[in-house]
């Protein structure tokens, strides 16, 4: 029998912003559903300055520190800084275990000196945690990111790189508006709202045809799941699309590791993750 992929959580990462959309709920009820489901948890240390700083501008990251990122989506919460270290440690401890990082605040529209590509948000985000987890690996690395929302933060620090390309499938028009067209190694598939499960799924397998496997080491997963039916970014997925996405992920046959970054109802997020890396353990 496969082993299970080990999930990385800590309880810190329920400390802050309870009235707020992206709240210690989405996190917390995941965990007792995969806690009950038999996974295995590891507890992650926070990242480095370095490792942050190899992703972010160093102004950037003292200003998180200092408490002074505040925007209309993203609060500065007391102590945001730690917890943001905390959860880009994560991504990189599942990135070293092949393991689900399940820690919030997300990371994929914080971009290397905070708002992205033109954005006037950071969409909940503060550092870019698969970002400074791809860095720590340092090796050429296929990013694909499944969230609902386009990931400008991390399209903006890996456009260009020789190592990195950046895979994204989201919905548009919507937040953060960006990620209509492909750019050099930041390949983008924009969907209308509630597109359903067959056309995301073809798509998404058009999106993977175009990529020459044969040029990386990993897969770095930035895992949302807003594109579940009535969440923030619907595209109209169910829980069995979860496990269709994990099999198409197994079939790269790659190292692969998960981030966590939207989905906004615990109990499901619990259950896409579930079937997410049932699909994936599968291997067709
Ligand atoms: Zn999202």
């Amino acid at each position: 029998m496969a082993m299970k992929t080990p999930i990385v959580y800590s309880e810190k990462c329920l400390g802050y912003g309870s009235w707020h959309i992206e709240g210690p709920q989405r996190i917390r009820k995941a965990h007792e559903v995969l806690a009950q489901k038999g996974y295995k948890f590891l507890e992650p240390q926070p990242a480095s300055d370095d490792d942050l700083m190899a992703v972010h501008d160093v102004d950037y990251i003292w200003n998180v520190k200092k408490g002074l990122v505040d925007d209309q989506d993203t609060p500065a919460y007391d102590n945001i800084f730690d917890y943001a270290k905390l959860s880009a440690g994560a991504a990189c401890l599942a990135a070293n275990m092949k393991g689900f990082s399940l820690m919030r605040p997300p990371g994929h529209h914080a971009g290397r000196s905070g708002a992205a590509l033109g954005s006037t948000t950071r969409g909940f985000c503060y550092i870019n945690n698969i970002a400074v987890a791809v860095r720590a690996l340092d090796k050429a690395t296929l990013i694909l990111d499944v969230d609902g929302h386009h990931g400008n933060g991390t399209q903006e620090i890996f456009q260009d790189d020789p190592k990195v390309w950046y895979v994204s499938v989201h919905r548009h028009p919507h937040y953060p508006g960006t990620g209509t067209v492909t750019s050099g190694n930041c390949i983008n598939y924009s969907l209308p709202a509630d597109c359903g499960e067959h056309v995301y799924l073809q798509t998404l397998d058009k999106a993977l045809r175009e990529i020459d496997l044969e040029k990386f080491e990993a897969v770095a997963v930035s895992a949302g799941f807003d594109t579940h039916s009535g969440d923030l970014a619907s595209l109209g997925l169910t829980e069995s699309s979860y496990r269709q996405i994990g099999r198409k992920i197994a079939s790269l046959g790659m190292p692969t590791f998960f981030v966590l970054e939207g989905g906004y109802r615990g109990d499901k997020n619990g259950l896409d993750i579930d079937q997410l890396l049932k699909g994936f353990e599968e291997k067709p």
